[in-house]
């Protein structure tokens, strides 16, 4: 099937057929069904037969799942048809015997260099230690400690971990067991020459048993997909979303997969195919890409190697058709910045008064807001200090982190090494947009917990707003919101004479309002003018977006003018008053004064010409950065 092995080149020339879209299933799926139609017609190799009870295995089933890390299992063919897990039960086990001991403990036992042997030799290292743990010397080891710790109860805890992996619970196969009992002195050899070599302690026998029954575990493809997700997912399971062991020992566990994982055709494997992958005589291929998928095959054909012929085909085609080799990678830390201004380009939605405008404009560069996305590694968190040292430096920077979906160990630790740094150059840094008591905060805490200079907001506009009262304070300004402002002070009202604004007044009455009082709803009538005289009031749509902060000496409202119904909602932000106009009384006092109507007017235009300025500039950030 040419399709499976199209070159990006190719699949720009042949773009999707259109009668692809009326088609239902997703596109993994139908990549799954075509590795199914093309590899059924392989029929080389054998069913393992050194185990009598495997040779009865049917070579005509096929099944294929493949599990992705947000918890979808896609399936083709015979993917639910059991069969035993074989070793592909050993990188669970080395995994397990790791959290369980102790590292020290089982890698002082085991080593973790390639053999070049087949997963039978009967050979040990330069140490008379296992090569590794996926060769049977060093499966069998492992075991062997579990049960000189566990005893009795090794394989139910083997059979228990494997389930959490599969996420429920396995069944074993008592015949295959049997079989391989009866039959595998092969594996007792290597069990007494463990022994002799001080690896395993004692009854080689039990050790033994457990292994075969370990083996002889049943698994479909879907499991073997699943328990490979959770490797590839540092040991969270996809579907139940169980940690089931340490990140440590699933990442060292996909280390020995990625070196010896394939016995002595491992080399060849990870140079080829790229996926870490571990496979068993009884046909099963399990392939983990770390932070992308697992997969699960089931064939019971094996090469000279004992792996699956038709699994192999599957891995091949999956890595090639979608450039999965995992060191054929890269990432662009650039994209990590999605906008970078200052408050002279966009500043908060905080109407402000002349005296304060001035003094932000006057020091524009000394906030600076960095919005992030996506994940925030080692290499994201390295360029955006470089891009804050290239420019003039702020007093305060606000990193909006509301985008960030997480922040690895790397990332975290130089975010902690940036902030130490800014707080040594009496930079004030802000966060946003990580909601306190969430998993984001505690990990953000544990690096910057000790910071004195790190601030934050859940809301971004809040964050920058609080960052422009700093800078309206350290230059002399105040904000005094118990000041009581006259009519004359609306930018409203500009150029009005005192005859108009005399006029004006005789027919505004003046109310108080509470502290969180709202004084605006969505809906109402539109039929009264706000001028703010003291305290603050908010500007929200319904659904809580801040439009604007208020204070005294501006109006609002005034939409009325324009509008029938009121669009938004506005609440006092602290005991507030206002001069408030009905809208009938107002366009009586328009049609007295047609000169100050005709200023009004004018002002009410340039009022809405600078909001609609912000808000493009806004969405022109986001857009152009
Ligand atoms: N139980 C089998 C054995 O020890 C497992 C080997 C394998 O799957 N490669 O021989």
């Amino acid at each position: 099937m040419p399709g499976l092995r199209c070159t990006s080149e190719a699949m720009i020339a042949q773009p999707f057929p259109a009668s692809a879209w009326t088609r239902s299933k997703p596109p993994l799926l139908r990549f799954l069904d075509a590795c199914l139609n093309e590899f059924s017609a392989e029929t080389a190799g054998h069913v393992a037969d050194y185990i009598p009870e495997l040779s009865k295995a049917d070579p005509a089933h096929f099944g294929i799942s493949l599990a992705t890390l947000d918890g979808h299992v896609y399936e083709v063919g015979d993917s639910r048809v059991p069969f035993t897990i074989q070793s592909m039960s050993k990188p669970f086990v080395f995994a397990l015997a790791l959290d369980l001991l102790g590292a020290n403990k089982v890698e002082s036992a085991i080593g973790v260099e390639p053999s070049g042997d087949p997963f039978n030799s009967i050979r040990l290292n330069a140490e008379n230690h296992p090569f590794n743990p996926m060769v049977n010397a060093g499966a069998i080891a492992c075991t062997g400690l579990i049960h000189a710790s566990k005893g009795e109860e090794a394989f139910e805890q083997i059979r228990l971990a494997l389930s959490r992996f599969a996420g429920r619970d396995l069944a074993f196969d008592e015949a295959v067991y049997t079989s391989e009992s009866q039959t595998g002195d092969r594996n007792r050899a290597i069990g007494y020459l463990l022994k002799t070599n001080a690896v395993i302690s004692d009854n080689v026998a039990g050790v033994l048993d457990v292994y075969f029954r370990q083996c002889a575990v049943l698994v479909t493809a879907r499991d073997i997909a699943v328990m490979a997700a959770t490797l590839a997912n540092r040991g969270v399971n996809p579907v139940t979303g169980e940690q089931v062991l340490t990140p440590y020992a699933i990442s060292r566990t996909l280390s020995v997969m990625t070196s010896s994982g394939m016995y002595d055709y491992a080399g060849e494997w990870i140079y080829r195919i790229g996926i870490p992958a571990k496979s068993g005589v009884g046909g099963g291929i399990l392939a983990a890409l770390p932070a992308r998928l697992g997969l699960g095959s089931y064939s019971p054909k094996l090469d000279k190697h004992g792996n699956s012929l038709r699994g192999i085909k599957v891995c091949e085609a999956l890595s090639s058709h979608y450039d999965l080799h995992m060191l054929n990678r890269s990432d662009d830390a650039r994209n990590a910045v999605i906008a970078d201004y200052d408050i002279g380009k966009s500043p908060s939605r905080r109407v402000r008064r002349q005296q304060e405008r001035d003094i932000l404009a006057a020091h524009e560069h000394a906030v600076r807001v960095i919005e992030l996305v996506g994940v925030l590694s080692l290499s994201a968190v390295d360029y955006v200090t470089r891009r804050l040292a290239g420019q003039p430096r702020p007093q305060i920077v606000v990193f909006d982190l509301h985008r960030v979906t997480s922040t690895t160990r790397a990332g975290a630790r130089l975010i902690a090494e940036a902030f130490e740094e800014l707080a040594a150059l009496d930079v004030t840094v802000v966060i946003s947009g990580v909601r306190r008591a969430s998993r984001e905060w505690d990990s953000l805490r544990e690096w910057t917990a000790e910071l004195k200079n790190v601030r934050d907001f859940y809301l971004l506009d809040t964050a920058i707003e609080w960052a422009e009262d700093q800078i309206v304070y350290r230059y002399g300004g105040s904000i005094d919101f118990h000041e009581t402002t006259e009519l004359s002070e609306q930018p409203l009202l500009d150029g009005l004479d005192a005859e108009e604004l005399t006029d004006l007044a005789s027919i505004c009455a003046v109310r108080t309002y509470q502290s969180g009082a709202k004084i605006l709803s969505t809906g109402d009538p539109a039929d009264v003018l706000f001028f703010l005289r003291s305290g603050a009031v908010h500007v929200t749509l319904p659904d809580g977006v801040r439009l604007a902060t208020l204070t005294a000496g501006m109006a609002f409202g005034e939409m009325a003018l324009i509008e029938t119904t009121r669009s938004a909602d506005v609440f006092a932000d602290m005991a507030a008053t206002a001069f408030e106009v009905q809208l009938k009384d107002f366009e009586r006092f328009r049609r007295q004064h047609p000169r100050a109507s005709e200023r009004i007017m004018r002002n009410l235009a340039q009022l809405l010409a600078d909001r609609l300025i912000v808000a493009n500039t806004k969405v022109d950030i986001l857009t152009s950065t």
